[in-house]
């Protein structure tokens, strides 16, 4: 059976802001411990250095991301022999189509799961800004975010073997053009024909609650194709937490555990995410001030 081709817009990133808490690495030796008390020298503090640093300066970083395509690139073979092997939970299968017949897809986020944005994110820590929607479309206009280490070599692994990969991404719509090329520059596969489904892609008989949520979006790839993986860097892009509260994204990751590592790969983000609002109850009204501070309290002393 043929695949219908699937295509729709894309969208804007529910790329957040930024930060992350200094933390000594406590491999590094207490050489390396910030002094309490000491004062602060050079240039200005912002929430997010460490964790776009990581990204972007640490062989562990590029380490991590291999370690996931490799695993699955092992993985491709054992989901493509099993017809009964699916990647989307039963309840959006179920909600789909049936498996029967469907060619094999594989879905993918864009951001920070294929490509990497962290020049984007840099340029907000040196400018001490956060992100924002204009800030945003311009960086993706430049279509010079380069690629998640590995993703190319898994996904051409993936295309060579007859895969669609499905882009399922919370780009805008407006982005498309600029995001396709991006990804074809890079190298990932756009063939046999571009699968991209961004937000305010409609999706027949579905609605939810917002438009960065993916559900019906994977329903419409999942009444597609049989979905042998899915990749991303944040629990909604496999399926939704019932709300983004941290007790709820740990029980949607401790309800699939099994799934983790062989239908489901995620990647590193420590940069922004639904787990940074999570623990501000979701206020981004609230000041820069304010969120640091209900982070700083997130903290766990003990455990
Ligand atoms: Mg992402």
């Amino acid at each position: 059976m043929r695949a219908t081709p699937l295509f729709a817009s894309l969208l804007l990133a529910s790329l957040s802001g930024c930060q992350s808490l200094p933390v000594a690495d406590p491999d590094a030796g207490a050489a390396s411990a910030p002094v309490a008390g000491s004062p602060v020298e050079g240039a200005a503090a912002h929430d997010n250095l460490n964790a776009v640093l990581w990204m972007q300066r640490s062989a562990e970083y590029r380490a991590a991301a291999r370690t996931v395509f490799q695993a699955a690139t092992a993985g491709l073979d054992a989901a493509l022999d099993d017809p009964t092997w699916d990647a989307l939970v039963p309840a959006e299968r179920a909600r789909a189509a049936p498996l029967a017949g469907l060619p094999p897809a594989i879905i993918v986020d864009i951001d920070e799961t294929v490509l990497d944005n962290s020049p984007y994110q840099a340029r907000m820590v040196v400018d001490g800004n956060e992100f924002d929607d204009t800030s945003w479309e311009a960086w993706v206009e430049e279509r010079r975010a380069p690629a998640v280490p590995g993703a190319v070599a898994f996904a051409q692994a993936a295309a060579a073997r007859g895969v669609q990969i499905v882009y399922l991404s919370n780009r805008t719509a407006a982005s498309g053009e600029a995001t396709l090329a991006n990804l074809r520059q890079v190298g990932l596969p756009l063939s046999p024909t571009p699968v991209f489904l961004g937000t305010g892609t409609v999706v027949p008989g579905c609605t939810q609650s917002s438009s960065s949520d993916k559900t019906c979006r994977r329903l419409l790839a999942g009444r597609s194709y049989r979905v042998l993986m899915q990749f991303g860097d944040q629990v909604g892009d496999f399926t939704a937490p019932a709300a983004n509260t941290p007790a709820a994204r740990e029980a949607m990751v401790d309800g699939h555990g099994g799934w983790f590592g062989e239908r489901w790969w995620m990647l590193p983000n420590p940069t922004y995410g639904g787990w940074e609002p999570a623990v501000f109850d979701n206020a981004w009204d609230r000041t820069r001030g304010q969120r640091r501070e209900a982070k700083r309290d997130a903290l766990l002393l003990s455990r």
